[in-house]
């Protein structure tokens, strides 16, 4: 019988990874895909949803083709554990799956008390929307429905976290909504950080383009010493109570709970072999995007879709005897601070002994002319196609 590759996760590694190792191998590998929902929303340009910018139709992707013309098996299911010795993989629903290599790329999970007062079930009333679909609708219509004059606060992440200006350019969104319908709105961030990308970028746009609107408070001023009361809503920032209308709380973050049960964790991450994204702990198992600690590249979905595509190599020639090249791999991330103002700042790297390290990058400027911000806007559009299409078909 064929070698099998089961890949836990369908998001920017694991899809990918499916993808890339189905339509390479021709017919030599039996591809199983594991993922629990039918839909799967992007977080990268969710935020333009809550903006305004797109619906939510427009970034939700199904696998129908993946199944249909990439001939892998798509189980709608979760994994719930894996048992190492045995090379097998058991399901929710009851199944065990052998496998010849296992790729898991199941994104993040929340640290439980990083926040203190904010459990998961609070994310009714506090939504964390860094997992996409229903979190998100729900912040945008929380803020749709503020009251005038009203309080947005978010709390933010330490480091490390998937998309390092996600809660940066969420504000901004929020401030491009606040802008036409609740103009005497404020923002408050609440930041356990010092320093955070893009922020000249960010600070500079939200000067230009929401003067007044929005305040962050770092951690020189408490922004690290945050507590949520998700009953009262009101944040308290280092024993000052505030009263707030929305709150968006961002957890401390760690490899999905599965790497854990897995038993491939150090730490919070998966630690990763750069050349081949397999695990440092199980040659069979190889760990893709948020969850793997790789070293210099940022949780992001770019850097996930180019770990997969080094780890589709890597898996095909372990089981075929397929040719492969050296590793590359590359990032960009991009921003949109309003309409037609975006902003990027991306890399190249290489994999090292240690780590996959940084080669070269850039970042957009301040002071850069409106055409450029719009240009930057426009590349990002034929990277969202681009990278659904490579994950989807
Ligand atoms: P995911 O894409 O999250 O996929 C993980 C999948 O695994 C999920 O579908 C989940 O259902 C599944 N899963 C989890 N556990 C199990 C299990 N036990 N069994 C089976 N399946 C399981 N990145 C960019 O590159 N550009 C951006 O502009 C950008 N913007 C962002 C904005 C926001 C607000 C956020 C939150 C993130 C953004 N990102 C962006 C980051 C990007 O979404 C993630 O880094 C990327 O999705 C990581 O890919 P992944 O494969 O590790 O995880």
């Amino acid at each position: 019988s064929l070698p099998r590759v089961v890949i836990i996760g369908g998001g920017a590694g694991g899809a990918t990874a499916a993808r890339y190792i189905a339509k390479d191998s021709a017919g030599e590998i039996d591809v199983v895909l594991i993922e629990p929902t039918r839909t799967y929303y992007t977080c990268f340009f969710s935020n333009l949803y809550l903006g305004g910018f797109r619906d939510l139709a427009s970034i939700g992707h199904n696998y129908g083709k993946l199944a249909a013309e990439y001939g892998i098996t798509v189980l709608h299911d979760w994994a719930t554990g894996i048992d190492r010795e045995a090379q097998t993989v058991s399901l929710a629903g009851g199944n065990v799956l052998s496998y010849d290599k296992l790729v898991i790329s199941p994104g993040i999970d929340f640290i439980e008390g990083s926040i203190p007062g904010w459990k998961q079930t609070d994310q009714t009333k506090m939504p964390h929307a860094f997992k996409a679909g229903s979190q998100t609708e729900l912040l945008r219509a929380q803020v749709l429905a503020m009251r005038e004059g009203g309080t947005f606060a978010l709390i933010a992440p330490p480091n490390p976290y998937r998309c390092p200006p996600g809660p940066y350019e969420r504000v901004s969104m929020v401030a491009h909504l606040m802008k036409q319908s609740n103009p005497t709105a404020k923002i408050l961030i609440v930041d356990p950080k010092e320093s955070f990308s893009k922020q000249a970028l960010f600070e500079e746009g939200w000067n230009a383009h929401y003067p007044g609107m929005i305040e962050r408070v770092g951690p020189d001023f408490g922004g690290d010493k945050v507590e949520v009361r998700p009953g009262a809503m009101e944040v308290v920032i280092d024993g000052e109570v505030e009263a707030v209308d929305v709150c968006n709380v961002v957890p401390a973050m760690k490899a999905g709970h599965i790497c854990e049960k897995a038993g491939i964790t150090e730490g919070n991450w998966a630690p990763v072999v750069p050349a081949t994204m397999a695990s440092r702990v199980d040659e069979n198992i190889h760990v893709l995007g948020d969850s793997a600690d790789q070293g210099d590249m940022p949780k992001s979905a770019f850097s996930a879709n180019s770990q997969a595509k080094v780890c589709a190599m890597a898996v095909r020639s372990a089981l075929t005897g397929s040719r492969t090249f050296p590793a590359r791999f590359a990032n960009t991330c991009w921003s949109l601070i309003d309409e037609n103002d975006g902003v990027k700042v991306g890399a190249t790297y290489e994999a090292t002994e240690d780590k996959i390290a940084r080669i070269d990058g850039f970042v957009s400027q301040p002071g850069e002319d409106r055409d450029i911000r719009q240009q930057t806007f426009e590349e990002s559009l034929g990277w969202y196609d681009a990278i659904t299409a490579d994950m989807f078909g």
